[in-house]
C-alpha cells in the first residue's frame, strides 16, 4: 500500500530522516518507536505531505506521491493525526469533525458513525474543542481524520499527556478501526503496548530505521536496545 524508498528529510543542512526505506502492506498495524528527536514525526509528516522530501520516493497505492500536496494525499486515502492534535480550539467538536470532510471519498465514516465510535464525544458535540479533556481532544482529532475515509491512518503520539484509563479508551477505538480493515501506523512510546497492539515494530534512531520486525518475532529487550542504539 505504501512504499518509501531512500527518503531524506532535512531542516536546512540537518538530516532529520536519513535514507529511510519502508513498505507497509494493506491491513497492517505498525508501531513506530524511537526516542525524542529520533525523527518519527518528521518522517510521518513527510509521508503526509506536510514537509517536503529532500530525496527519495513515496508511493501510495501504486501512485508516486512524493511531490503531491497534502490535500491530494488525503484525497487518495492517507490521513495523519498530528502530534499535539492541532484542533481549532474556538470551534465545536462537530465543527472540527466537519473540517475533516475535505474529500468526496466513498466510505462509511459520517458524523453519526464517529459519535458511535467515540461515545464520550456525544455529550460534547457542541462544546468548544479548547474546553475538552485530553482524551476528548484526541478522540476529536482521530474522528476528524476519519471523516476523510482514510485507507491508511497515521497517528502521531496518540497517548501523549493522557491518563492510563483514557489511553485504554483511545486504543479501544483504534482497535475498532483496525477491525474495519484500516491500515494503521502509530507512534507509541510505551513499548509493551506497541508490541501488544501492533503486528510490526519499526524503531528509529537518529533519523534511520534500526529495527523492523514482526512483533511476534521480537521482544521488549531487543526493541529497547535498538531504541538506545546499544549493540
Ligand atoms: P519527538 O518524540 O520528540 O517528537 P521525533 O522522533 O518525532 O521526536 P522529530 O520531531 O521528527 O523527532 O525531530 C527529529 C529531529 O529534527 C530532532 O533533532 C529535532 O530537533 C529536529 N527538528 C524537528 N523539527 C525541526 C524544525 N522545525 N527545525 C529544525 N529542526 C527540527
Amino acid at each position: 500500500m505504501l512504499n518509501i524508498s531512500d527518503l531524506d528529510v532535512r531542516y536546512g543542512q540537518f538530516r532529520a530522516v536519513q535514507g529511510v526505506s519502508l513498505s507497509i502492506i494493506k491491513g497492517e498495524t505498525v508501531s513506530l518507536i524511537g526516542a525524542n528527536g529520533a525523527g518519527k514525526s518528521t518522517f510521518l509528516r513527510a509521508i503526509a505531505g506536510a514537509l517536503p522530501c529532500h530525496q527519495g520516493r513515496i508511493t501510495f497505492k501504486d501512485e508516486n506521491i512524493t511531490l503531491s500536496s497534502a490535500s491530494h494525499r488525503v484525497q487518495r486515502g492517507l490521513a495523519l493525526v498530528p502530534e499535539g492534535r492541532r484542533l481549532f480550539s474556538d470551534m465545536t467538536v462537530e465543527e472540527n469533525l466537519l473540517l475533516g470532510k475535505t474529500t468526496n471519498r466513498d466510505g462509511e465514516w459520517t458524523l453519526e458513525r464517529i459519535f458511535e465510535t467515540f461515545p464520550n464525544l456525544v455529550k460534547r458535540r457542541t462544546a468548544k474543542a479548547g474546553n475538552l479533556s485530553g482524551g476528548e481532544q484526541q478522540a476529536t482529532a482521530i474522528g476528524r481524520a476519519l471523516m476523510s475515509n482514510p485507507e491508511l491512518l497515521i497517528l502521531d503520539e496518540v497517548s501523549l499527556g493522557l491518563s492510563p484509563l483514557v489511553v485504554d479508551q483511545v486504543y479501544d477505538s483504534i482497535e475498532k478501526l483496525r477491525q474495519t480493515g484500516t491500515t494503521i501506523v502509530l507512534v507509541e512510546q510505551d513499548l509493551a503496548r506497541a508490541i501488544a497492539f501492533s503486528n510490526r515494530a519499526v524503531c528509529m534512531l537518529e533519523g534511520r530505521i534500526v529495527l523492523d520486525k514482526p512483533c511476534a518475532e521480537t521482544n521488549r529487550d531487543e526493541i529497547t536496545q535498538a531504541y538506545f542504539g546499544l549493540d
